[in-house]
């Protein structure tokens, strides 16, 4: 069971679809790839050397090579590592080093970067840069057969974003992503075939993971010429690519509705918008589904469990008549098809409905263990479930609200607030445009709230009003106690919220 087996599939039945675009253009039909992938499998085991199980890394702004890489080192039979292109050196180092990559394959920008980081992983042995000659090379030679691999071999080291310590590498099997491609089937979305992706988001997280179910169904996945996210550039795209599905970031969804350039979306080329890695305030999403429609999916999933552990329906997002429509929409959704989700105490034990206690979940995707550290391994698997570090309560609809992560629970007087129901309702303040809330450490309390604010516009925004917001939506005790105005909030690569560095300031 290689995962590459999706790609030979659609060489057969799709054959001159194309697979791969740099922007508005096309670029490789799916029978090109399949060719060149199969070449470039010679190349990896003859002139580098490589034998099954071998890591390769990659630390690729996002461009279609991404893709050949990834697909040549699983029909060799290899282990993929990608690497965010963002990264710091050190953390370069770090993961080269963890991993024990034999190869490394890189865009111009990043050789340098790589090269230094290279002194600190012995075992690396070579770096190609994907520009140059000694790829391009890659392509001339013979085919070789595709290397049929066990479901338990490795295929992905999903790199956790880290937002506090140092990355975790998910070991994921090529069962775990087959796992994630046919639960996208069964929940997210059966894509057309010569339907489209544009990756916007970084390849080597949830929009690489999403390459898999479009594989599968003949799609093609659509490269910004930029690298990058920029909403002109990424509109243009999906009204150039038929039935266009795209994975955002909720802060990426934000930008998307908030930038003017989203009035020449037609309304037919957009068919999905998946989001998901991070909370999506409620304020947002009624925004995003004004003005976009019925088009908006959610996902609940981590590096562990690769974008599946539940996920929140279209038709859920479009009910508005619901008497629970808003409840819906604050909540994750439901269990995926393969995967069962339980909240728990901590020892394990099953919660009632309404109760809110360390979300655990078990199922074909949840990864094989982190890679060269057994120790991490045994306190997130357990019996087979994985420990998510995510807090949350199951509602009588069968639906999960994700509270936060355990860490950042504030306990204030011995009572538990979860940062995120408050950072909803200070979201609902027009002069709003981000928040985060945090605890800071009290000597009576323990600790007492406090939120990070950035304000849309230059007008002042007076403490008392989003105080007043808050004492109108939420119980007294939860409102901050102070609130700080500042011009960002620090992110990681991902876009996600660094509430350590938060804290830091205070
Ligand atoms: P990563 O492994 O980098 O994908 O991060 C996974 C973490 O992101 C999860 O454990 C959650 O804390 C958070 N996350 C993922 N999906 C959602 C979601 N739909 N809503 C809120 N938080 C999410």
């Amino acid at each position: 069971m290689n995962i590459a087996h999706l790609l030979l599939g659609s060489a057969q039945e799709f054959r001159d679809l194309p697979a791969l675009a740099r922007g508005t253009t096309p670029y490789l039909t799916y029978r090109d790839l399949w060719r060149k992938v199969s070449v470039m499998s010679t190349h990896l085991a003859g002139r580098f050397g490589l034998k099954r199980g071998d890591r390769v890394a990659f630390a690729m702004a996002n461009c279609v090579e991404a893709i050949e890489v990834m697909y040549a080192v699983w029909h060799a039979g290899l282990c993929a590592v990608p690497m965010n292109a963002k990264l710091h050196a050190r953390e370069f180092a770090f993961i080269l080093e963890n991993s024990g990559a034999r190869l490394c394959f890189v865009t111009p920008d990043l050789f340098e970067t790589i090269a230094e980081a290279a002194k600190e992983a012995p075992d690396l042995k070579e770096i190609v840069d994907v520009t140059t000659r000694s790829y391009t090379f890659m392509e001339v030679g013979d085919p070789s057969p595709l290397v049929s691999a066990e479901p338990t071999d490795p295929a992905w080291l999903f790199y956790t974003s880290g937002t506090t310590g140092r990355p975790k590498g998910a070991t994921l099997t090529h069962r775990n992503l087959l796992a994630m491609t046919l639960n996208y089937y069964a929940d997210v979305d059966r894509p057309p075939p010569g339907g489209s992706i544009v990756h916007a988001a970084p390849i080597s997280h949830g929009s690489g993971l999403w390459n898999f179910p479009m594989v599968g169904r003949g799609s093609v996945q659509v490269f910004p010429e930029s690298g990058k996210y920029e909403v002109p550039e990424t509109v243009e795209l999906m009204n150039r690519w038929p039935e266009c599905s795209i994975f955002l970031a909720p802060t990426m969804v934000k930008r998307l509705i908030e930038h003017g350039s989203v009035a020449d979306l037609q309304p037919q080329a957009l068919r999905l918008i998946t989001y998901g890695g991070a909370p999506m305030y409620v304020a947002d999403l009624k925004r995003a589904l004004d003005l976009l429609g019925n088009k908006l999916m959610q996902l609940y999933g981590q590096g562990e469990s690769p974008m599946t552990i539940t996920h929140l329906s279209r038709e859920y997002h479009w009910d508005r008549r619901h008497p629970r429509w808003e409840q819906r929409l604050a909540s994750a959704g439901r269990a995926d098809s393969c995967m069962e989700v339980r909240v728990v105490d901590e020892e394990g034990r099953q919660l009632p409905v309404g109760e809110v206690g360390e979300i655990i979940c078990k199922g074909d995707p949840v990864m094989a263990g982190y890679w060269n550290n057994p120790e991490a391994t045994a306190r997130s698997l357990r019996d087979g479930w994985l420990w998510t570090g995510d807090v949350g309560a199951f509602d009588e609809e069968g639906l999960l609200t994700l509270k936060d992560r355990s860490k950042d629970m504030i306990i204030s007087g011995g009572s538990n607030i979860y940062p995120r129901e408050i950072e909803d309702v200070l979201n609902l303040h027009p002069a709003v445009a981000e928040c985060s809330v945090v605890g800071r450490p009290h000597p009576e309390w323990g600790e007492e709230v406090v939120a990070f604010v950035v304000k849309r516009g230059a007008e002042a925004l007076a403490p008392a009003e989003l105080d007043q917001l808050c004492l109108d939506n939420i119980a007294r005790f939860k409102r901050p106690k102070d609130y700080k105005f500042i011009e960002a909030l620090p992110k990681n690569n991902y876009g996600k919220i660094l509430k350590t560095e938060l804290r830091k300031l205070l």
